[in-house]
């Protein structure tokens, strides 16, 4: 059986619209052949929940760019319920910091919904969506490299580590999108008598392990940064790459699949 991951922003959705209507065929082909399409990406499960509803899919998901994984099964229930612990635990450590590496630190959770919207630039319904958070906390860190990395000692020393992106500095277990992938493939394997067998699609470096671990990495062309390096896969062919951007290179390149007998 097959199974296709994919990331959100500037893969399956527009850049500029967020809009995943381009690859709306590519979608129901899938869906009508039976491969379940996982979403994994840096948002929240709040936020990426009326994604899937437009969809129409309810599939577990990679949320919080692979911090934790939702809808996997009845047991993950308890691992939920473990992993809300870890956005408590997470502030629990920023608070007992001593004072002056605390202040060096400030997320979501310090932010009120007016904060969040105006540092990330998100209106503020989807803002209010970005603060529920429950494994990872995004923010800004202030401090010097010194005291970064004290900081990241202090991280370290409680399972956790820290990740910087394009804008935010991101505190997270130490695990990523490529890690759950393994466990999403492991529940799907544990029900097929088949092997099960990967496609994942991505825009971005916080893709890319997840690409080499697919059998077949899909790059979305992304004109809004520098494409991505060429790894020792893509030399061996297992990773292909989109011409156009977003949704239509997605929508073009699963058809491309379908057509080569690939999926
Ligand atoms: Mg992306």
């Amino acid at each position: 059986m097959w199974l296709v991951f994919t990331d959100l922003d500037g893969t399956l959705l527009d850049h500029d619209s967020y809009s995943f209507e381009a690859a709306r065929p590519a979608l129901d082909l899938l869906k009508a052949r039976g491969i379940p399409v996982i979403l994994a990406s840096s948002k929240t499960e709040a936020e990426m929940r009326p994604i899937a509803d437009g969809i129409g899919i309810s599939h577990p998901m990679i949320v919080e760019n692979g911090a934790g994984v939702v809808g996997l099964n009845a047991e993950t229930t308890v691992g939920d319920a473990h992993s809300s612990n870890r956005y408590m635990r997470l502030r629990t450590l920023l608070r007992e910091l001593p004072k002056e590496l605390g202040a060096c630190f400030a997320g979501f959770g310090d932010w009120d919904v007016e904060e969040v919207s105006r540092q990330t630039g998100l209106p503020h319904s989807s803002a209010a969506l970005a603060r529920q958070r429950r494994f990872s906390e995004p923010g800004l860190f202030t401090g010097t490299d010194a005291e970064k990395r004290v900081f990241l000692d202090h991280l370290d020393a409680q399972g956790f580590t820290a990740v910087q992106g394009g804008r935010f500095f991101t505190l997270m277990p130490k695990t990523s999108k490529a890690d759950r992938m393994a466990e999403v493939v492991a529940h799907y394997q544990r029900r097929s008598r088949d092997p099960v067998r990967t496609v994942a699609l991505g825009d971005a470096p916080n893709d890319l392990a997840m690409l080499e671990a697919a059998d077949c990495g899909i790059i979305i062309s992304n004109p809004a940064h520098a494409p991505l390096p060429v790894t020792e896969r893509e030399g061996q062919g297992a990773i292909l790459r989109s011409e156009q951007a977003g949704p239509e290179g997605w929508n073009t390149m699963i058809h491309q699949l379908v057509a080569t007998g690939f999926l």
